[in-house]
C-alpha cells in the first residue's frame, strides 16, 4: 500500500472543476498534479503542473502518464475501465477500476444497493423500447427512463407517464442498447453523504446534506440537511455500508430520497467529490477535496467535523456574470471555475455562504 509525501506528483483522470478544486487542495498540502484529459481548456489544467490532453483510449499517453505521476485519482466516474486498469498495472489508482464498474452503470449500483438491503426507487432493465414498455406497465407510471451510463444532470431521462409513446421516449434518450426503467419516488426532499475512506479503511463521513435541483441540475445545497435525526443516519449508514462494500479507496458520494415516512433509497453514486460537497471547502477543517488528496496518497485522512453550516448555490450559466455582487457580499464565498464559455445549465461556479450550526441533537 504505497504512500506518497507531499513533494510527489499527484495524476488527476479528467479536467473539469472538481479537478480543479482537487488540485487546489493538493496544491495546498505540497503535491504536484498532472491532470489527463480528453478536453483541451480544462479548467483543472488552469492550476496543474503539467497536462496531458488525449483521449482515454490512447495508451501510449496513459502509458507516458502513468511513468509521470506517483499516484492516480479521478474527477469523472466515467473513465473507461480499460484505462484505469492499465494505469493500474504501473501506479496506484484509488479508487481503482472494480468500483468504477458499479458505480459506472445505474443498473449495477442499483444491484449493489439492492444486495446490501438498501432501498432503491422500484427498477427494471431494458433492452429495447418493448421491454420498457411492459417494465413500465409493471411498474406503473409515472416513470423515468434512463440510460445506464453517462447520463449526468439529468441527461439521458425522459419521464413517461401513461399513454405515452415508448419508442419516442427511448429515441430521446439516444435510443441505447439498454435503458433503466425507475418508478417515481414521491420523495420529502433529497439529500447525499460523502464521505472519504483510507488506503486503511477508516472512514471520514460528513454530515448528510440536502439537495434542492432546479430541471435535473442540482441548483442548492443545505449542510446539515434539516431532517429527523434518524434518517440522517439511515444515509450515513448506508453510505458507509456501500463504501466498505465497494472497497473504496477515496471520495464516495451518495445521493438519496428521503421518503415521506422518513426512510432512505438510494438514488445513485459517485465514487469522486460530489458538488453537494463544495460546502466543504468553507466550513470543514479537510475538505472533499484534501481528503481525495490524502486517500489517493495514502496519508491519514483529515477531520470532517464542521464547524459552521453552510449553504451553498451554484452558479449555472450566465448566473456568473453577477460575481461583482458576491464579491461585495461579506458572507459570500466565491468559487469561480475559469470556463471561458457560460453555456445555459453549465456549472461556472459556486457561492457559499455559512450559517450557525443547528444544535447538537436538534
Ligand atoms: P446528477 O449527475 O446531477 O446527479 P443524473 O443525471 O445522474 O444527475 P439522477 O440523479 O438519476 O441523474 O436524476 C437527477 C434528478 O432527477 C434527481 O436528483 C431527482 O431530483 C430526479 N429523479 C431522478 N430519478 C428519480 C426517481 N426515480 N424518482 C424521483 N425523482 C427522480
Ligand atoms: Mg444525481
Amino acid at each position: 500500500m504505497t504512500v506518497v509525501p507531499p513533494g510527489g506528483m499527484l495524476g488527476i483522470l479528467g479536467g473539469g472543476q472538481l479537478g480543479r478544486m482537487a488540485a487546489m487542495a493538493a496544491a495546498r498540502l505540497g503535491y504536484r498534479v498532472h491532470v489527463f484529459t480528453p478536453e483541451a481548456d480544462a479548467p483543472a489544467a488552469d492550476v496543474a503542473a503539467r497536462a496531458t490532453v488525449a483521449d482515454f483510449a490512447d495508451t501510449d499517453a496513459l502509458d507516458a502518464f502513468a511513468a509521470a505521476v506517483d499516484a492516480v485519482t479521478l474527477e469523472w466516474e466515467n473513465v473507461p475501465v480499460a484505462a484505469i486498469e492499465r494505469l493500474a498495472g504501473r501506479v496506484p489508482v484509488r479508487p481503482g477500476a472494480g468500483v468504477l464498474a458499479v458505480t459506472q452503470d445505474r443498473i449495477a449500483e442499483k444491484a449493489f444497493a439492492g444486495r446490501l438491503g438498501l432501498g432503491t426507487a422500484p427498477w427494471r432493465g431494458a433492452a429495447t423500447a418493448a421491454e420498457a414498455a411492459a417494465a413500465v406497465a409493471e411498474l406503473g407510471t409515472p416513470c423515468i427512463l434512463k440510460t445506464t451510463r453517462l447520463g449526468y444532470d439529468g441527461r439521458g431521462q425522459a419521464r413517461v407517464r401513461t399513454g405515452d409513446d415508448m419508442a419516442a421516449a427511448w429515441a430521446r434518450i439516444g435510443a441505447p442498447d439498454r435503458a433503466i426503467v425507475e418508478g417515481v419516488v414521491d420523495c420529502a426532499c433529497e439529500v447525499s453523504v460523502v464521505l472519504a475512506r483510507g488506503i486503511d479503511g477508516a472512514v471520514a463521513a460528513y454530515p448528510a446534506v440536502e439537495n434542492r435541483h432546479r430541471d435535473q441540475i442540482l441548483s442548492e445545497t443545505r449542510a446539515p440537511a434539516d431532517v429527523p435525526p434518524a434518517t440522517a443516519a439511515a444515509a450515513d449508514g448506508a453510505a458507509r455500508a456501500l463504501a466498505e462494500a465497494l472497497g473504496v479507496v477515496g471520495i464516495l458520494a451518495v445521493e438519496f430520497f428521503v421518503t415521506r415516512d422518513g426512510g432512505v433509497l438510494v438514488n445513485e453514486m459517485a465514487p469522486r467529490p460530489h458538488n453537494s460537497g463544495h460546502w466543504t471547502l468553507d466550513a470543514c477543517p479537510a475538505s472533499q477535496f484534501e481528503q481525495q488528496v490524502r486517500s489517493a496518497c495514502g496519508l491519514p485522512l483529515g477531520d470532517p467535523t464542521p464547524f459552521a453550516g453552510a449553504v451553498m448555490r451554484n452558479l449555472l450559466g450566465h448566473d456568473a456574470d453577477r460575481w461583482a455582487d458576491h464579491l461585495a457580499d461579506p458572507g459570500a464565498r466565491l468559487h469561480l471555475y475559469g470556463k471561458r464559455e457560460a453555456r445555459p445549465g453549465r456549472k461556472m461556479g459556486h457561492v457559499t455562504h455559512l450559517l450557525p450550526l443547528p444544535p447538537v441533537g436538534g
